[in-house]
């Protein structure tokens, strides 16, 4: 096979093909590296599927993010002399024709957990197997196999404590591994443009407030890691809830494209612990996160309907509400509770929104509104840049209170609380709703209770320049824990039962 060369490379060699998916950088890329390492010429590929995830398509602002992480990647294989190539349709498919065409020998990937993408890549694994093609697979997006954590008993864990506690028992994550040497080629095999692909918006460009704040990529990814690990990871502990100051990494979008790894978010974590630079209990704090989302990946492994069902059976018959008024108004920042609408104003603007915020404004749909929290989960998948299936569907389920380690279904998040506690000046609100800027620090969370004079003079005039709120928080609360209340039962059995399992830990 070999020796006959491969007729669309223009090389002398047939070569291993790597399928670049959620793992957009070099380093620590074991699948690349294995590629680079196998002595053949590299085709690095990247192809846009729609078909293949359903309903769960790629929304909108993280195409806008792949569009420009791919520009970076392929910019980064330029320069070893390499070429990243470009394909869209059924994924499965474009890589078995990718085969043909270059008598490929080798399939090298990094995986995938979305259930969607596992089936997929067990089909291919078996059909390129029986073709005589080796296909491997490694790990280059979590700490922990999902499969690699589980109780005493053999089964998933469903608290998340019980799980970071057991996950941590492990040791250290592997050492992350630099960029591989690549070898140049530039296979002579036909790409796409990506400019073809469309993944821009333009007319309306609802993304042009993304640009300023975002640098998609693996450079990216890692001056932003430094720059939290300077200046802010110190203060994450007691900062990270606060929405108007930055203390948050913002790593979340590039975690979700792969452009930089857990792994090594972990060790340059550890090194910034060793030398002095960030106290202990912060970093513990913030990898504490990290093993959020090292769960979310572990629900989503073992329990593939996550994105679609609530974790708790029962939940399957709550009495949510339909009212695509009240949805629109949530979506675009016109509840008339400030906080809220200033996260869903932030999302809608930027790409992100600050998790606290994340959390009010999904319990202000499912519980203030009484409406699906997959139709929050649905809205989030299009409008965030770090949309993930299974943060995203384990967090809503978590607020919901039907995901595994949910939140009591009592928890509802007084918007205006939140707002005086986490946002004490308004300063976040008055970023993103700039109507009540001149509202003084008192009424900026309630300004239905400004008295008129202090209303003229912040040039508020309710149900005009800014909403009335849309329900009143304390009937709407009482309502929720009604509705809620007819699962308590229920509920309250299968509690005692999880207790126990996870005890028997
Ligand atoms: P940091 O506080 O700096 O945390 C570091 C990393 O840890 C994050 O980048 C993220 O990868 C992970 N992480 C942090 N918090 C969580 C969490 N609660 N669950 C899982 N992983 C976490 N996160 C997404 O990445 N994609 C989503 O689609 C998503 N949807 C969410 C929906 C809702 C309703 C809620 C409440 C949370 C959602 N989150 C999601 C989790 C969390 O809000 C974001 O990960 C976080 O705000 C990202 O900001 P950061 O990178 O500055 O986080």
């Amino acid at each position: 096979m070999a020796a006959q060369g491969s007729p669309g490379t223009g090389h002398s060699e047939p070569p291993v093909i790597f399928w670049f998916r959620q793992d957009l950088r070099l380093e620590d890329n074991p699948g690349l590296r294995a590629a680079c390492a196998s002595g053949r010429p590299l085709l690095a590929v990247y192809i846009l599927d729609d078909e293949t995830p359903g309903a769960w398509r790629m929304g909108g602002a993280a195409r806008w993010w792949l569009h420009h992480s791919l520009k970076a990647l392929g910019r980064e294989l330029d320069k070893h002399g390499q070429r990243l190539l470009l394909r869209s349709g059924k994924a499965a498919e474009i890589v078995i024709r990718l085969v043909e065409e270059t008598g490929a020998p080798a399939v090298y990937w990094n995986r995938c957990y979305e259930p969607y993408a596992r089936q997929r890549d067990e089909q291919l694994k078996k059909q390129l197997k029986a073709r005589g093609v080796e296909v491997r697979s490694f790990n280059a997006s979590l700490l922990y196999e999902p499969w690699e954590i589980l109780t005493d008993q053999g089964t998933p864990f469903r608290v998340y404590t019980a799980f970071w506690k057991r996950a941590q028992t492990r040791g250290q994550a592997p050492r992350s591994e630099t960029a591989p040497r690549i070898s140049a080629n530039r296979p002579a095999v036909m790409s796409e443009r990506l400019e073809s692909w469309g993944l821009l918006p333009h007319k309306p460009n609802w993304a042009a407030g993304f640009e300023p704040l975002w640098r998609p990529g693996e450079q990216g990814a890692q001056q932003r890691l430094e720059q939290f690990l300077r200046e802010a990871a110190n203060d994450y502990r007691e900062a990270r809830d606060f929405p108007a100051q930055a203390k948050t990494s913002r790593l979340s979008p590039h975690l979700h494209f792969g452009e930089i790894g857990p792994r090594q978010i972990w060790h340059a974590v550890q090194e910034a612990v060793e030398q002095g630079q960030v106290q202990k209990a912060a970093a513990a704090k913030f990898l504490a996160e990290l093993g959020w989302r090292e769960f979310s990946y572990h629900l989503l492994y073992h329990f593939p309907s996550l994105p679609e069902e609530p974790l708790r059976p029962e939940f399957a018959h709550f009495p949510w509400r339909k009212s695509e008024q009240d949805l629109k108004r949530w979506q675009h920042g016109e509840t008339g509770y400030p906080l809220v609408d200033a996260g869903m104003r932030e999302l809608w603007r930027t790409g992100w929104m600050h998790n606290r915020v994340r959390m009010v404004v999904a319990s202000f749909l499912v519980k203030d509104l009484l409406l699906a929290w997959q139709l929050g989960e649905a809205w989030f998948w299009d409008t965030l840049v770090d949309a993930d299936l299974a943060n995203n569907a384990a967090s809503w389920q978590w607020v919901a209170g039907c995901g595994a380690d949910a939140a009591p279904y009592f928890r509802i998040f007084n918007p205006v609380l939140q707002g005086e506690k986490f946002d004490p000046d308004g300063e976040y609100v008055r970023q993103w709703v700039p109507e009540l800027a001149a509202l003084p620090p008192e009424y900026i969370h309630k300004p239905w209770e400004a008295p008129r004079e202090a209303l003229e003079k912040a040039g508020v005039v309710l149900g005009k320049t800014y909403p009335k709120p849309m329900v009143d928080h304390a009937i709407a609360r009482q309502r929720a824990l009604e509705a809620f209340a007819q699962l308590k039962e229920l509920r309250q059995a299968e509690a005692v039962q999880t207790r126990r399992a996870d005890e028997r830990q």
